[in-house]
């Protein structure tokens, strides 16, 4: 049964259409972006369209996942041209609210998985993942879904989120999907959008990085300092990128480990000029 297209801004509207639809007994897929919609989000739209009667998109550049010294202000929107590519991918709702439909005056309330918030992004973005937990909660609350789709790219957040819902028992399946990156191993990211070609150029040493990596890993290196050591060379070698960090980590867990004995995620952070990038592999034997 084919749904009417319709974009909503006001959280009690999107809820009481996701109500209906549930009583109807349709299976409701969700996924959470902040536009600047690329391949890779398209990617999460088809991933839900093959696992749901009802595909929610949600676009909310969420200024409570935003440092004060970060680009909310300029980070680039593009609501039409979003649901323009979004629409033919597969989505049949949209949830579009602003900042004040999401957090009326006096709001107070956050979400902190406690220690998967702490290492990787956390360090260097203090209150970043209690603003996208906080968010990523209301959005479920709002747009009730069976299903909840997220890329691997943000592996920090996906974990972050799969705790969550394990903790507060939400009961949405949550589904992750692999990174999807240009032809050259760049991981596609709205903030591609923000490197000059010298930057791009220099950027995709994070996927080269992890490449080398992964490359030793399966040629039996299994010391974490050595892989670690391995994926940093290429981005020490760009003079126009700097790490922010390199790590091996329990890929469940988030804690640090000294060697692989089951399966472990190498995360990266690097600014290219102002921008920051991450990117990450599952090194599993
Ligand atoms: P964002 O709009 O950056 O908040 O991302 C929204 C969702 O898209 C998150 O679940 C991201 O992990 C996912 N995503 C972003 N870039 C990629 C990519 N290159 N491959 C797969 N998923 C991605």
């Amino acid at each position: 049964m084919n749904i009417p297209f319709e974009v909503f801004r006001e959280p009690a509207a999107m809820r009481a259409r996701a109500e209906d639809l549930r009583r109807d007994g349709r299976k409701i897929a969700v996924v959470p972006t902040m536009g600047a919609l690329h391949e890779g989000h398209l990617a999460l739209v088809r991933h839900a369209r093959a696992r749901a009667d009802v595909v929610i998109l949600t676009i909310f550049v969420n200024p409570k996942q935003f440092g004060p010294r970060e680009d909310l202000s300029r980070y680039p929107r593009d609501e039409a041209g979003d649901l323009a590519k979004a629409r033919p991918a597969g989505i049949d709702l949209a949830f579009c609210p602003s900042a004040e439909a999401m957090y009326p005056a006096g709001s107070q309330t956050f979400i902190e998985v406690r220690e998967l918030q702490q290492p990787l992004c956390g360090t260097s973005r203090p209150g970043h993942f209690a603003g996208v937990a906080t968010v990523v909660s209301k959005l479920f609350h709002i747009t009730r879904p069976h299903v909840a789709v997220f890329g691997e790219k943000d592996y920090q957040q996906l974990a972050i989120i799969r705790r969550m819902v394990r903790d507060l028992d939400f009961g949405i399946e949550i589904q992750g999907v692999p990174i999807v990156r240009e032809a050259d191993g760049l991981a596609l990211s709205s903030r591609n959008a923000y490197l000059s070609p010298e930057q791009r150029a220099a950027a995709l040493s994070l996927s080269r990085g992890l490449g080398a990596a992964d490359a030793a890993f399966k040629a039996g290196e299994r010391d974490a300092r050595m892989l670690v050591a391995i994926a940093r060379a290429p981005i020490e070698a760009e003079s126009l990128a700097r790490i922010d960090y390199v790590e091996l980590r329990d890929a469940d867990e988030l804690s640090t480990i000294e060697r692989i004995e089951n399966r472990a995620v190498l995360a990266i952070a690097a600014f290219v000029g102002n921008t920051r990038l991450i990117d990450n592999r599952v090194l599993a034997s």
